[in-house]
């Protein structure tokens, strides 16, 4: 099964249930694997001892143009999405920085002017945390546009588990929709509050246009804050976990620990989560 764990933003806790899920499941005794796929920040590393055993570079390829051929036609130009290529009434330039090298503008040219070379935009990497849980991580350059790239690398490379944890980028760009594709459950992470409230209906669009089911975690849980547990009750969505706040998660947080290992309770909690998203995926709905 491959789980994704996603939030509308950054900083609400995706990391902190993805790594304690992850954990979790392995002490059960079950194959896990645990994927960072938020490329531009990965920070799973952090509470686990990892040994690396397997590094790939991600290239793109980068348009280059041959001045001699080129007629200053503006094809290229007109068909790049990021105005990556531009071209002026005596030359033609790349942007390097803006280009996806999504291949489009070498595809159009009637001149055949334009050939490509490789750029490494990042890397992914694999390995194995000290506990045994399998492992992999993504990262993007800094300056690169995205990392939807290194994110469809990531998982081409990923290897066979029983269960597959997903650390999604935040947000509900491209890069998520990449890191949620052939999942098949999402757990979205939230807060307690009208700006997490917010993007969590922002991720309930994208997991329901993909069709996967779902659920969420409330971090940071406020039991004053009524409107968003009001709103999931009445779209009928469940809500697997309240984290309220809790001065020994945040000291176990602040020292690059995994609370679930610490504490009993939420070791069995997170055991609950898990059997629990079984439950929703055996419905047949
Ligand atoms: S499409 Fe080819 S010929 Fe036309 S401007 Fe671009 S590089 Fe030059
Ligand atoms: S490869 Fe794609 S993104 Fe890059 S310049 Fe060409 S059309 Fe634009």
């Amino acid at each position: 099964m491959i789980i994704n764990v996603l939030s509308g933003k950054g900083g609400t806790g995706k990391t902190t249930v993805s790594t304690n899920l992850a954990y979790v499941l392995h002490e059960e005794g079950k194959d896990v694997q645990l994927l960072d796929a938020d490329v531009e920040e990965p920070n799973t590393h952090i509470f686990f001892d990892i040994e690396i055993d397997f590094e790939k570079s991600v290239d793109i390829l980068l348009p280059v143009v041959d001045k001699e051929k080129c007629t200053l036609c503006g094809e290229c130009a007109r068909v790049c999405q990021f105005g990556a290529i531009v071209v002026f009434p005596k030359t033609v330039m790349v942007f390097d920085y803006l280009c996806h090298g999504c291949g489009a503008c070498a595809m159009v040219c009637p001149e055949k002017a334009i050939s490509e070379k490789p750029k490494s935009i990042g890397k992914v990497s694999f390995g194995k945390t000290k506990e045994g849980i399998k492992y992999g991580m993504g990262l993007l350059n800094i300056g690169e546009p995205s990392g939807v790239r290194i994110i469809r690398e990531l998982k081409k490379e990923m290897r066979e588990a029983q269960v597959t944890i997903i650390d999604s980028p935040p947000g509900t760009s491209c890069p998520v929709v990449e890191s949620l594709r052939k999942s098949d459950f999402a757990i979205l992470v939230t807060e307690s509050t009208p700006f997490g409230f917010h993007d969590l209906k922002m991720a309930l669009r994208v997991v329901n246009e993909m069709k996967i089911k779902h659920g969420v975690v409330i971090n940071r849980y406020d039991p004053d804050f009524k409107d968003m547990e009001d709103f999931l009750k009445r779209e009928n969505i469940p809500v697997l976990m309240k984290i309220p706040f809790d001065k020994r998660i945040a000291e176990h947080y602040s020292k690059g620990e995994i609370f679930s290992k610490h504490l009993k309770d939420w070791k069995e909690k997170f055991s609950e989560l898990y059997k629990e998203i079984e439950k929703i995926r055996s419905d047949v709905k």
